[in-house]
């Protein structure tokens, strides 16, 4: 019998994910379908239970689903519930585990993909929302020489970063500072605005990573570019490599991911 997964937000007609892991079940051999649902913004759980009823094995979470799943787990991993967030599920009778691989696609993307070891590295990580929180621990998991957290919302960075390694500032502190790796986790660019950082945290740089992608060279990536900074990055990689995690943890085959990134890119310019 095919198996059924599907990613679950609202809205999510732009969703990449049932392009992405169809691409990684024919590339794998897995006789699987995934699917988009539009849940009803105030019904996470009605679906989920529908979903479950159907025979669905696993979920995929966006906006504005990620803590709702959060509430919806009856087993969660130590990371998402460092992250506060969900963004997959995997369902076996009553129980619904529940996971956070934004941060470890990011990693994965970083170090992996585009060749850059966060370890013995300064790294500065703008913006405390979700993305931001489930990046913290599988950052810090890579023993980087500084992790800085800088958020416009102050209390917020502080909130997340309780109790762990990483040093929270506001954006003002940052004049002067210079980074290794910088990486826009803010969703400024959504909007094609600019998050306050000033100029010189580029001084060093070897990379500036943008969370959102399909924008092409964003205001903070054409900062980055101004001052000088070579490698830039969207986050096209960091999506498929969490839905490489996700379909790993379903389906216990790592797909290979090159593939979906380059059919997926929007070049930087
Ligand atoms: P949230 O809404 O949870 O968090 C938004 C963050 O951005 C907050 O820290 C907020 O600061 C900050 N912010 C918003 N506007 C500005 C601004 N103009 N200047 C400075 N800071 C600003 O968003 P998410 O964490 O869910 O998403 C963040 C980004 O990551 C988005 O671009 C999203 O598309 C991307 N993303 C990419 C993924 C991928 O797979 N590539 C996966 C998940 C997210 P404050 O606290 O002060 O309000």
């Amino acid at each position: 019998m095919t198996d059924t997964y599907a990613v679950i937000g609202n809205p999510i007609s732009h969703t990449k994910s049932p392009f992405i892991h169809g691409s990684f079940a024919a590339t794998t051999a897995q006789d699987l379908v995934y699917t988009a649902i539009e849940g009803p913004l105030d019904g996470f759980a009605v679906a989920a239970d529908a979903f479950r009823a159907g025979g669905g094995l696993g979920l995929n979470i966006t906006a504005p689903f990620k803590l709702d799943a959060f509430r919806y787990a009856t087993d969660l991993t130590e990371r998402a519930r460092r992250a506060g967030a969900v963004n997959a599920m995997k369902f076996v009778g009553k129980r619904a585990y529940a996971d956070n691989f934004d941060g470890v696609g990011l990693v994965r993307d970083i170090t992996h993909n585009l060749g850059c070891a966060l370890q013995g590295q300064r790294v500065l990580l703008l913006g405390a929302g979700g993305a931001a929180r489930g990046a913290l621990l599988p950052f810090l998991e890579q023993n980087p020489a500084q992790l800085v957290v800088a958020n416009r919302t102050l209390a917020t960075a502080q909130a997340m970063a309780l109790g762990t390694a990483a040093r929270v500032c506001g954006y003002g502190e940052l004049v002067g500072q210079s980074f290794d790796i910088v990486v826009n986790a803010t969703s400024a660019s959504l909007r094609a605005e600019l998050p306050p950082v000033p100029a010189s945290v580029f001084a060093q740089a070897r990379l500036a990573y943008e969370l959102a992608y399909g924008k092409g060279l964003t205001p903070f990536l054409r900062l980055a570019q101004t001052a000088g900074v070579v490698l830039l990055a969207d986050g096209v990689g960091m999506l498929a490599e969490q839905a490489a995690e996700a379909f790993a943890w379903w389906r216990g085959v790592r797909p290979d991911t090159a593939g979906v990134i380059a059919k997926l890119t929007v070049p930087l310019v």
